[in-house]
């Protein structure tokens, strides 16, 4: 089985759209953060619902969007955009986004996906940062995560974890036998390493392996219609420097 993974979307339909070109995958994995920040929620949300992903998890901007929780942990300009979200979103697209479950989830039994990771999903594992709370919770040999917005690996071999700077395309071969990983694809529509380009992977259940893509989008029309909605401008300023 090869999986499609992607993770923080966040309304940006040109990067998704550009994500979706490539096809080499029979399911697609969604780790959540549909919507907030961009201004295409409404066909960001129809596009996921039509490539319908065969596990999902909700992101801390899909939970506050949704009405699920209050935005009073955001900055001003992720509470205005959510907000703008939330009022251009169909009833039918708000119930989808409402509905989308909590990780982290088992898919197989070689793994799991969540928004922040596996201990709690609104955790950031930064690559500073200790994964050795989310190791402790983890229930299968791989998660995927999201919420950081950068490319990462995190294994763990022993006692002691590592932690891996993606470069980008690179295809990992991963050691089960030895190790466990936290693995994070990087941000469809909200890059924030220092490269634009829209993030994904693609991973392989046969060959163990782990494919790391970034692809151009049409970065300018997504920031026109940012300041077109009038948005704070940052939230397109920052498109164009991938942070
Ligand atoms: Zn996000």
């Amino acid at each position: 089985m090869r999986y499609l993974i992607i993770s923080d979307i966040h309304s940006n339909l040109e990067a998704l759209q550009a994500v979706l070109q490539y096809n080499h995958y029979d399911q697609v994995l969604m780790l959540g953060d549909i919507v907030g920040y961009a201004a295409d929620p409404e066909e960001t949300v129809k596009l996921i619902q039509q490539i319908n992903p065969v596990a999902s998890v909700r992101g801390n901007h899909d939970k506050v969007v949704a009405g699920l929780e209050k935005a009073d942990s955001f900055v001003p300009r992720a509470r205005d955009s959510a907000r703008w979200n939330q009022r251009h979103l169909s009833a039918e697209s708000l119930q989808y986004v409402r509905g989308l479950p909590k990780g982290p989830i088992q898919v197989e039994p070689l793994f799991s996906i969540a928004h922040g990771s596996p201990a709690d999903e609104d955790d950031y594992l930064f690559p500073h940062a200790s994964p050795n709370k989310a190791f402790k919770n983890l229930a299968t040999p791989i998660c995927f995560f999201g919420h950081t917005h950068i490319p990462t690996i995190f294994y763990r071999l022993g006692n002691a974890t590592y932690v891996t700077q993606v470069e980008h395309p690179v295809r990992v071969t991963l050691s089960l036998e030895s190790c466990r990983y936290l693995i994070n694809p990087g941000s469809v529509g909200q890059p924030r390493d220092g490269d634009p380009r829209a993030a994904f992977l693609a991973f392989d259940t046969q060959t163990l392996s782990v494919e790391f893509f970034r692809v151009n989008y049409d970065i300018a029309r997504a920031q026109q219609k940012i300041r077109a909605a009038g948005l704070p401008p940052f939230l397109a300023h920052r498109l164009a420097r991938g942070m």
